[in-house]
């Protein structure tokens, strides 16, 4: 796959310092499904980011959340600071995606940023008119990390979408549910077998996710994430 030179149309900083880069397509550009990612390459080096809108021919967007102490996040941050009008990226990667709409419904769990990988999923469904139920939650540590609340709030109530922020944090500035997220889903859906889930987020999330899961009778092959391809358990 050769890496494709797309134009920087948008570079901004939204709530929480989280980095917003949006690239255009051109019209040669190949299509991608939804929850699929790509690789940005910022000079020495290349990052895998989800890509957090769905598919649209015109433009791709990516939340990046700076890791404090990261010496790679710190290449990541040098690169977009210094505005650059192009971009280099490889796309499109990933098998955990929707190729087809789902025929039962869905879980999709994301925790931080990976609710961009969740976002794209989810505007697909919203405009292809998907019928089935759908869950979405979001696990972050503090209530300023939830840094697309408002847009999530309007668009899953206009479209009967349960959707649930959990912040893990304790503080008097979040009214909402708190813990962890994966518990937040066993405390709501009895029967998580009836579903198809998507998880989203560290390794560490997603294996914690899936264990909790399958000790409240889960069957595992009913989930997927990105994580089970570039981070396989160790046996
Ligand atoms: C398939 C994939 C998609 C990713 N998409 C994004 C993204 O959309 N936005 C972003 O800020 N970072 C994303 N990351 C992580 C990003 O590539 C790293 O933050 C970056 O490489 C800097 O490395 P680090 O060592 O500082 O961070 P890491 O220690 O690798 O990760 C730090 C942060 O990235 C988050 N993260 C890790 N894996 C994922 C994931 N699969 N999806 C979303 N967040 C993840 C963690 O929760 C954490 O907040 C993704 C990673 C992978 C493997």
């Amino acid at each position: 796959m050769p890496p494709l030179k797309c134009r920087v149309i948008g570079n901004n900083i939204l709530q929480g310092g989280i980095r917003e880069l949006v690239l255009a397509l051109t019209p040669e550009a190949p299509s991608f499904f939804p929850g699929q990612y790509l690789m940005l390459d910022v000079g020495d080096a290349a990052f895998p980011f989800s890509i957090a809108n769905a598919p649209n021919q015109k433009t791709l967007a990516l939340h990046i959340k700076p890791t404090p102490d990261s010496s790679d996040s710190d290449k990541i941050e040098h690169f977009l600071n210094s505005n650059p009008t192009s971009a280099s990226i490889q796309y499109p990667l990933g098998d955990c995606c929707l190729k087809d709409l789902p025929d039962h419904p869905l879980i999709l769990i994301a925790a931080s940023t990976g609710i961009t990988q969740m976002k794209s999923m989810l505007d697909w469904l919203i405009e292809k008119k998907f019928t089935h139920p759908i869950h979405l939650y979001w696990g972050v540590l503090t209530p300023e990390e939830l840094y697309l609340q408002h847009e999530l709030e309007a668009a899953t109530a206009e479209h009967q979408v349960n959707y649930t922020p959990v912040v893990s944090q304790e503080t008097d500035l979040w009214q909402g549910r708190t813990g962890l997220v994966s518990e937040a889903v066993t405390a709501d859906i009895a029967q998580l077998n009836a579903f198809k889930i998507f998880v989203s987020g560290s390794p560490a999330m997603v294996y914690g996710t899936l264990d909790h899961f399958v000790g409240n009778g889960f069957q595992p092959e009913k989930m997927q994430s990105d994580v089970f391809s570039y981070a396989p358990r160790p046996q």
